[in-house]
């Protein structure tokens, strides 16, 4: 993998981590985690703990994740969160389908340490998250966060950047975004470097992805809910 350091910005494409810092198991920005923690007391304050469940995954995790679900070794959940049998589809369709929930190695927004995935430790484990709409509304065990992060998350520089209609990744109530980072690592993202990462990586499906990349990248990576004003 060595080569593919050679992109301008390997930081955007999960490439580079010399410019985070730890939080127990996470690596995040600095300026990140100093908001999250000014957030997670602002939070508690309010009786609600936010805690972390996912924060910076590099290039070689999130081709892992891709690879595993393409080869039908990870499980593959439609749009409603109903397992999908992989071989029923074609490489055209198995591509949107981990699409629907994973994002594309080195389009993650997770490569950029800028973006987290949140839980409600009061009322639900690490281990019994499911990572579902669900449990993000109504009684949901982090419904209550969820209408928190709407009014606050902005307060700390967060936002949430899948949103329906507004993005072209499903709603992920339990993403978030610290946008005074995030929103310049967007503009600096370069579909050539990635199509020249993917073009050297060992990742399955991968002329089905190089062949609509431009709009894959379009839809998945550049059209995302705008920041908060
Ligand atoms: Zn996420």
């Amino acid at each position: 993998m060595a080569q593919l350091t050679n992109l301008q910005y390997p930081a955007l494409y999960g490439l580079d981590e010399s410019h985070l810092v730890p939080l127990g198991q996470f690596l995040l920005t600095a300026r990140t985690l100093t908001a999250f923690n000014k957030m997670q007391q602002h939070a508690l304050s309010d009786g609600i703990d936010v805690q972390i469940c996912s924060a910076y995954r590099n290039f070689e995790r999130q081709m892992a994740i891709w690879n595993g679900k393409a080869l039908g070794k990870r499980t593959l959940l439609d749009i409603n969160n109903q397992p999908i049998d992989h071989s029923r589809l074609t490489d055209e369709q198995l591509v949107d389908a981990i699409l629907c929930w994973s994002a594309l190695p080195g389009a993650s927004r997770h490569h950029w340490g800028t973006d987290i995935d949140v839980f409600d430790g009061n009322n639900i484990s690490k281990a019994d998250l499911k990572l579902i709409s669900d449990e993000y509304v109504d009684n949901g065990p982090c419904a209550q966060l969820a209408s928190w992060l709407n009014q606050h998350a902005k307060e700390h520089g967060f936002y949430l950047p899948y949103q329906a209609n507004k993005s072209g990744v499903s709603p992920e109530p339990w993403h978030l975004s610290y946008f005074p980072e995030s929103s310049q690592f967007l503009s600096q993202y370069q579909p050539d470097s990635l199509r020249q990462l993917l073009s050297q990586a060992e990742i399955t499906l991968q002329s089905a992805l190089l062949k609509k990349l431009d709009t894959l990248v379009d839809h998945y990576v550049f059209f995302v809910a705008n920041t908060p004003e």
